[in-house]
């Protein structure tokens, strides 16, 4: 998979964005040039070219430069992410400046449709440069030779263009269908069909709001949605998802955490259920991604996942577990809220995302004999947080 580094991405958009203003601004300087030696009869061709220009390269121009501003400023400028300069929420200025300010209702479920969406953005603002060039080059005799100055402007200015639409998509791909924490191995990898995807946790929301643990998802803990992707993205940490009843055949959510190791080897072969457990064997779910951090046994991956707790039985103490098989689950209402449930068949776990720990304690792991992946590293295929922090894309 090419740009397998974030890293090279970033520097690929940085480089590719000043060529892009660079091109702009000599465009736009002989634009106006042309503009003002134009007679009166003939200043109707590079208006309206200028008009395209602004209305697409200047937009992509004055992004970048606002990306630019925040990436450096913003921090100082912005206490927290709700915190408003002027009229303007650090959240609005990064969605501005990555040109993702369009925003409709699905892709509080479908948060992949944000990066689409900026991608999307892009390509539209080609296609009408595209327009005012194919212009250019049909009147280029006629306005000679500053119209094929221009023309020949606009061609170039197309491959830096292009490249980036191409690193852009790639890094699409790579973000919601190559991420894997393993790769290691050449082997083809198949995964198992419910293992939906990987997904690094420094993407989610609690990672990327400043404003700590600040849902943006209005909706916070009220919020009805059983998406998965909707739950990582918007409500991975202190969202809580007990049932307050639990009636049979009921599918809920229920977050599990684990080694990487173990992670990679569940996305392939599915969980494999423990032979004991405080409420009997099976497979154990938490309620909320922070009740696994002091009920898990393993470290590293996060998997949030949708389950149907079939026939159920509800239980208040841990000794009340039943120990016939009856149960497809044994749900545990715990005192303070800190609630789990213990799974009997892996057939009861319906679709899964797995959320990878990219920077975990790896002291704490090897104290505590966690073991890496097989290549003997914690995490291979690494995005670069930094990337992400302050908008997301
Ligand atoms: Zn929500």
């Amino acid at each position: 998979m090419l740009l397998k580094n974030d890293v090279t991405r970033y520097h690929y958009l940085i480089t590719l964005h000043t060529i892009c203003s660079i091109a702009f601004i000599i465009r736009f300087i002989v634009l106006c040039t042309d503009l003002s030696s134009a007679k009166k009869d003939s200043i109707a061709f590079p208006i309206i070219i200028l008009l395209l220009e602004l209305g697409s390269s200047f937009v992509t121009f004055i992004a970048n430069l606002c990306y630019v501003f925040l990436r450096y400023i913003g921090s100082i400028l912005f206490e927290s992410d709700r915190e408003n300069v002027g009229c303007c929420s650090q959240s609005f200025a990064w969605n501005l400046s990555t040109l993702t300010c369009f925003r409709c209702e699905c892709y509080l479920e479908y948060p992949q449709l944000i990066s689409i969406t900026r991608f999307n953005i892009l390509i539209a603002f080609e296609i009408i440069r595209f327009i005012g060039f194919i212009l250019a080059c049909v009147c280029a005799s006629r306005y000679s030779p500053i119209g094929v100055g221009y023309a020949i402007l606009a061609a170039f200015s197309f491959i830096p263009s292009l490249w980036l639409l191409i690193v852009e998509y790639l890094h699409y791909r790579r973000l919601w269908f190559h991420y894997h924490p393993d790769v290691s191995s050449d082997e083809k990898r198949e995964y198992d069909s419910h293992h939906l995807r990987f997904l690094p946790l420094a993407l989610t929301n609690d990672q990327q709001t400043s404003y700590w643990q600040k849902s943006r998802c209005n909706k916070g803990n009220n919020c009805l949605s059983r998406n998965l992707y909707h739950v990582i993205m918007y409500h991975s940490s202190n969202t809580r998802y007990p049932p307050e009843q639990t009636t049979d055949g009921q599918i809920v959510i229920g977050f599990h955490q684990t080694s990487h190791a173990s992670a990679a080897s569940i996305a392939k072969t599915n969980f494999k259920p423990g032979q004991s457990g405080w409420i009997g064997p099976g497979i154990y779910f938490a309620t909320s991604l922070d009740h696994t951090e002091f009920k898990a046994n393993q470290f590293g991956a996060y998997i949030c996942a949708k389950v149907n707790l079939g026939k159920t039985r509800r239980i208040t103490a841990p000794q009340q577990w039943p120990s016939t098989e009856e149960y497809d689950t044994v749900y545990y209402q715990h005192p303070i809220g800190a609630d789990e449930f213990c799974v009997h068949d892996p057939k009861q776990i319906l679709s899964w995302i797995i959320l990878i720990d990219q920077d975990p304690n790896k002291q704490l792991l090897e104290q505590r004999n966690i073991l890496p992946l097989s290549s003997g590293k914690y995490i291979e295929d690494r995005l670069e947080d930094i990337t992400y922090r302050g908008c997301f894309i």
